[in-house]
């Protein structure tokens, strides 16, 4: 089989590690560029709440900046704060069991990656959690959040059928959809903005809150299927 990763809050704890301390430092940087608030506590607070049931930082920051009436310029420095500078203080963990999985997993299997964001970032996220990367083969990095065209190619160039591919990530509508689209199987990992992601779960195969889970759903597939 091909199992395909997304790597934020599916692979790595994104959500635990990185968010919470990137939204202080876009805050901060609004701040800077002119955006006033009563209390920065008070506003980092609201801030952090409004990401917490939010389908990304991006918009979450949005729906900030739009409360506060401030115009789009506030908007981009917050944003580029959490998406194009650099995190190199701050430590990354692989959520409990990734590492164990990839390992196994990779015995029987071929891996892949697609993942939105910079490709220098996603790339240190990996490095970081000690997921070595080797154990993909392939890795697609891609800032347009259209995964459907990226999935194609890598099934395309390894040569599987959809029926041999199964997608694994947190969020239904970047990852899962496109997926499913193609005819791949779909595994939902609920954690970080998975869990906010509850729309259409009709439409995804399997549920896991625990990543280890995944390797009894590729072997119940291998078992009952014709791979
Ligand atoms: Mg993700």
């Amino acid at each position: 089989m091909l199992i395909i990763f997304d790597l934020d809050d599916t692979l790595i704890d994104t959500s635990g590690c990185l968010t919470h301390y990137k939204l202080e430092e876009a805050l901060q940087a609004m701040v800077s560029a002119g955006l006033t608030v009563p209390n920065f506590s008070a506003a980092l607070e609201l801030l952090r709440r409004i990401d917490r049931s939010a389908e990304s930082a991006k918009s979450a920051l949005e729906e900030f900046v739009d409360i506060h009436g401030f115009d789009e310029y506030i908007l981009e420095v917050g944003v580029k704060e959490i998406y194009e500078k650099p995190f190199s203080d701050l430590p990354v963990f692989p959520v409990d069991g990734a590492l164990e999985l990839l390992y196994d997993l990779g015995q029987q299997h071929q891996l892949a990656l697609v993942t939105v964001g910079k490709y220098l970032y996603q790339m240190e996220k990996l490095k970081k959690a000690g997921i070595d990367s080797r154990i993909f083969s392939k890795i697609s990095v891609i800032e347009d959040r259209n995964k459907k065209p990226h999935y194609q190619r890598i099934v395309d160039e390894l040569g599987y059928a959809s029926t041999e591919v199964l997608v694994c990530g947190d969020r239904i509508s970047i990852d899962l959809f496109p997926a499913r689209e193609l005819g791949f199987k779909t595994v939902q990992m609920l954690w970080g903005r998975g869990l906010n992601s509850l729309k259409s779960r009709g439409d995804v195969d399997y549920f896991i809150s625990k990543i280890g889970e995944l390797k009894d759903i590729v072997n119940a597939l291998v078992t009952f299927t014709s791979f």
